[in-house]
């Protein structure tokens, strides 16, 4: 693709430096014995998992996350190195590729952890047993003492450590606060158990983002697992945070001005005329839509955008490929001129945008579409 066309009609700007500056702030909460295990599933939360990933190697990071053997083939083809865990389920009859890209695999709960001692393969899978504390979605059950020590015992695999997941770390209330230090307890004293029985547990870890903002680790795990934070936003703006970090946003979301006209009062703009001028305005178009990501479900929610430092308002229906947006009281405003839809000068944060969609920026952000072009900025010279 010609690189002309990077900045052509919307693109995501990611600014590595930032990205830097989160693993740091991150690493300052964590016990220095913890380590980061990076999330770049949904291509990095749409930061682009290859770019990133290469650049958390060269700071030094050797852990990464993914959701599918897919992403993890597609790192290791990237020449990404370290170990790159599988948090989702891969079909026995692909473990093979499992092995063969030397990735590492989540046993999903306790039929998977005993079927895939049956598959015949070239070396040892690597295998961690997910432990279910109580999100009731994957894992082998925190109180299956016995059979986990079991598959410990296994010849067959090659089990690398242990992890459980919080469902509701993020909240303040005082019921949910009380169910987190539940689902820690149940793990901590299934690792403790096998421990005092002589095991080798491994490496164990529970906390993503907000496990890490919320609930201490004491040095007791051997990593976190940051996915959000790492990417410098909060999943929304009413999520708890106990421990205040200093996060920088890594993506910027940017399009064109393509098109400014003059409407009278009481014409409409967009499909199903759902935007109407009370008085003569100004209003431009702008080269960004729902098919790259940017919510449909914004349309008409008072939503702002910046254009040459001042905010103006998205009007009506956002389109498949385009929307509009209230120039009026901008000046000098021309075609070609770059609107922001999330990042700053002024702010306009990923976590408005999502509240405004009804959703939290994970979702967002991960779903910023394909036909986005990916702009890295700020790459520090030395690295
Ligand atoms: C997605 C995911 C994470 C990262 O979650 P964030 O809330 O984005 O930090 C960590 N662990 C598991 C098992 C996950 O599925």
């Amino acid at each position: 693709m010609p690189s002309s066309l990077a900045k052509e009609r919307a693109w995501i700007e990611v600014n590595l430096a930032h990205l830097e500056d989160n693993v740091h702030a991150i690493q300052k909460v964590i016990s220095p014995s913890t380590k980061i295990m990076a999330v770049v599933k949904a291509d990095a939360y749409g930061h682009g998992s290859i770019e990133v990933s290469k650049y958390l190697n060269r700071l030094g990071i050797e852990d990464f996350a993914v959701a599918t053997l897919e992403e993890g083939i597609l790192l290791r083809e990237n020449h990404i190195k370290g170990n790159i865990l599988i948090l989702g389920y891969t079909s026995p009859q692909n473990l093979r590729l499992v092995v063969e890209y030397d990735l590492i695999q989540t046993a999903v709960d306790k039929e998977y952890a005993t079927r895939i001692l049956h598959v015949p393969l070239k070396r040892k899978l690597k295998v961690y047993l997910k432990i279910n504390t109580g999100m009731n979605r994957l894992g082998i059950s925190y109180d299956d003492v016995d059979f986990i020590k079991e598959i410990y015992k296994k010849q067959e695999i090659d089990v690398v450590g242990m992890y459980s997941h919080f469902c509701v770390a993020d909240s303040k209330e005082k019921e949910n606060i009380e169910f987190s230090n539940l689902q820690q307890t149940r793990f901590n004293t299934l690792v403790k158990t096998l421990k005092t029985s002589g095991y080798n547990v491994g490496k164990v870890h529970m906390q993503s983002s907000y496990g890490i903002l919320n609930y201490n680790e004491n040095g007791s795990y051997d990593y976190v697992r940051p996915g959000i934070i790492l990417y410098g936003v909060h999943s929304d703006t009413n999520a708890y945070v106990k421990r205040q970090i200093d996060l920088k946003p890594v993506l910027s979301l940017k399009a064109k001005i393509t098109s400014i006209k003059e409407i009278e009062a009481g014409e409409t703009v967009s499909y199903g005329r759902t935007y109407q001028a009370s008085k003569q305005e100004k209003i431009a178009s702008v080269s960004i839509g729902y098919a790259d990501g940017y919510p449909r479900e914004i349309s008409n929610k008072g939503a702002k955008v910046v254009v040459n430092n001042q905010y103006a308002e998205i009007i009506g229906r956002i389109c498949m490929d385009q929307l509009v947006i209230n120039v009026t009281n901008i000046s000098e405003i021309k075609v070609g001129d770059i609107v922001t839809l999330i990042g700053n000068t002024p702010f306009i944060t990923a976590e408005e945008v999502a509240e405004k969609a009804g959703s939290i920026t994970n979702e967002l952000l991960c779903r910023l579409g394909t036909r986005l072009h990916k702009v890295y900025i700020n790459k520090r010279e030395e690295l």
